[in-house]
């Protein structure tokens, strides 16, 4: 970026740590400038209705699985479930994501402030992620001008927002989701792979021990797999 011929050259002007830009005089010390401040706390305002969505577009999805009355064996025809939706209402979804961030803030301003103290429990996903929201909203100030981090985690909330965005508008970006443990008995026990599925495709292989479940058929048979496997775990 500098003139190497200068006389300066070994001096290079302060940058944002997160977009790289130059940083005004004004903004000189801070660990981000402004518009990424902005935009961090604009994302973050708005991801708790975000979740709300989801959540209430996953609920849909879930009841659409299940069976209806007593009926054995007949399900009614599922809604396509999407992946991307589940796993951002699913444990280590947004309110987690969010909850890591607030942590990390919190262990840092607890190194200058024995007063902080690590986040207080908040409750279900539902009542977690506003309450998560507000405490970052309230500390982004304090976490562009001098958390050494703070690059990453803008980064992290930018890519939270644009999953959830793009998961309520149904695009179907390239991307991988976990959607549980492969429930494939082997020799030796259950197989328990972590599976993954593009959100652009149903088509899931078990890295592990190569079982394929190409269609939303064989993705059914899956889950109910996988829920006799977690039924069968809690039970021994
Ligand atoms: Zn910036
Ligand atoms: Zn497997």
């Amino acid at each position: 970026m500098h003139n190497p011929t200068s006389d300066a050259a070994d001096y290079a002007w302060p940058t944002c740590t997160a977009c790289g830009r130059d940083l005004w005089h004004t903004e000189l010390g801070r660990m981000a400038c402004l518009p990424c401040e902005e935009k961090t706390a604009t994302r973050l305002r708005e991801l708790p209705a975000l979740f709300a969505q989801l959540n209430t577009t996953a609920a849909l999805m879930r009841g659409a699985r299940r069976p209806d009355t007593a009926t054995t064996g007949s399900r009614v025809p599922p809604i396509p479930p999407r992946l991307e939706v589940l796993s951002l209402v699913a444990a280590g979804g947004v309110a987690s994501r969010l909850r890591d961030i607030e942590d990390a803030w919190r262990a840092d301003l607890h190194r200058t402030d024995p007063r902080w103290t690590v986040a207080p429990w908040r409750g279900s996903s539902t009542e977690a992620v506003p309450a998560h929201a507000t405490f970052l909203i309230n500390n982004t100030p304090w976490a562009c001008d001098s958390y050494e981090s703070i690059a990453q985690d803008i980064e992290e909330i930018r890519q939270l927002h644009a999953e959830c965005q793009a998961a309520l508008s149904g695009d179907r970006k390239p991307g991988r989701v976990n959607v549980g443990l492969c429930p494939i008995v082997l020799d030796d026990g259950p197989c328990a792979t972590q599976l993954t599925a593009s959100a652009a495709s149903h088509r899931i292989r078990c890295g592990t021990c190569g079982t394929e479940w190409a269609d939303m058929n064989a993705w059914r048979e899956l889950r109910r797999a996988q829920e006799t496997a977690a039924a069968n775990g809690a039970a021994a």
